[in-house]
């Protein structure tokens, strides 16, 4: 077993898109766990467009990440050394915290998981913090009824997929919005939206439009831009809009000025955002309605696996500019 650890550092802070050069790799020896710690040797790694957030200088919601820090992301992994009673080397388990080859965390941060109810890839998606902000967001917020329309952008994405599926599962009429013919294809077909529009279609406005004679109900929103102003004109009233996201937006300096919200007046409509780590009880409620769903091939979901903890940060501004189809994982140590 390599005595090493290796760890993606923050060089500087990126300007627009993040690139390799903004990273750099080091290497030290694998620590001890302190009393309380355990030490697991990463399987997989997540990697999520909030990340990109998390590089600005200014505070947000979370700390932001500083050049000299290690890069923070959930990953699943094998425990290799433990000094709590809890975990055990051979424990696979969730929650460990960095772009690195192993992980020290305090124990009250992991969960130990399952060794064969899931492929284990599936506890950073479906199963895991995207598959729960869909869940929050189509439950608390969207509220979707029998026959409403509901819009769900970033559709085959690793939220948007479980949100789709779950107003479905309401009975909404589900419209997703993605990016290409391949996406909407997938969407249509293997998550069994009724219809999918391509925002990059030039004529975005008239087909949402054309999707939704109806009007939309409910919209989980996780792009911003021109998809946002194209669904805004569309709201019924009583319309309710899920906050989740703006990822066309994260790779901005300034973000753009804002739509005129005058209509919500008069539509009566709610808009709300939500970050899903703030009721993290909800997590642990989804993992265990879903993961029958996911065993039983009710909930479908996709991965998109790039292969290295080098290729981290490439896969990093791949997830901003759209090119990752499925929830983005990487590969960082074998299956125990
Ligand atoms: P995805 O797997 O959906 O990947 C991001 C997708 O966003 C891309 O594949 C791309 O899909 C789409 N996208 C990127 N740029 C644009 C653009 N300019 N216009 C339209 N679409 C674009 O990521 P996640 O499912 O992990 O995250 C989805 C959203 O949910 C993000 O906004 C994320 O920040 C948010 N989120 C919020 C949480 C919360 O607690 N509030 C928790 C987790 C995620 P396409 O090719 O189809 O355009």
């Amino acid at each position: 077993m390599s005595e090493i650890r290796r760890s993606v550092h923050l060089k500087q802070r990126p300007d627009g898109a993040p690139g390799r050069d903004d990273f750099e790799i080091r290497e030290d020896a694998i620590p001890q766990p302190q009393p309380g710690e355990v030490v697991t040797r990463t399987i997989w790694l997540s990697i999520d467009p909030y990340m990109r957030g998390r590089l600005r200088e200014q505070q947000t919601y979370a700390q932001p990440i500083n050049p000299g820090d290690v890069m923070t992301g959930e990953t699943v992994g094998e425990v290799i050394a433990s000094a709590h009673p809890d975990f055990a080397a051979g424990d696979v388990a969730v929650g460990a915290r960095g772009w690195q080859s192993h992980c020290v965390t305090p124990a009250e941060r992991l969960v130990k998981l399952p060794r064969h109810a899931a492929p284990l890839s599936a506890y950073l998606g479906v199963l895991g913090m995207p598959g729960a902000t869909a869940y929050r967001g189509v439950t608390e917020i969207c509220r979707p009824e029998k026959g409403e329309t509901v819009v769900v952008s970033a559709a085959s994405g690793a939220v948007g997929s479980v949100a789709g599926q779950l107003a479905k599962r309401a009975g909404a009429r589900v419209i997703g919005v993605a990016g290409g013919a391949e996406k909407c294809l997938w969407v249509q077909d293997s998550l069994g939206f009724d219809d999918c529009v391509d925002h990059r279609s030039l004529d975005l406005h008239r087909e949402l439009a054309a999707a939704c004679p109806h009007g939309i109900d409910a919209y989980f929103e996780n792009v911003g831009g021109a998809v946002q102003a194209a669904v805004f004109d569309l709201l019924n009233p009583f319309a309710r809009v899920a906050m989740c996201g703006m990822v066309s937006q994260y790779n901005e300096a300034e973000f753009p000025p804002g739509p005129n919200l005058g209509f919500v007046v008069g539509k009566r409509v709610t808009i709300q955002g939500f970050i899903v780590s703030d009721k993290p009880e909800r997590l642990a409620e989804w993992r265990a309605l879903a993961a029958p769903w996911v065993a039983e091939g009710q909930l479908t979901y996709r991965e998109d696996v790039v292969n290295g903890l080098d290729n981290a940060p490439d896969a990093l501004a791949g997830i901003l500019g759209g090119r990752n189809f499925g929830k983005l994982l990487v590969r960082v140590g074998g299956d125990p």
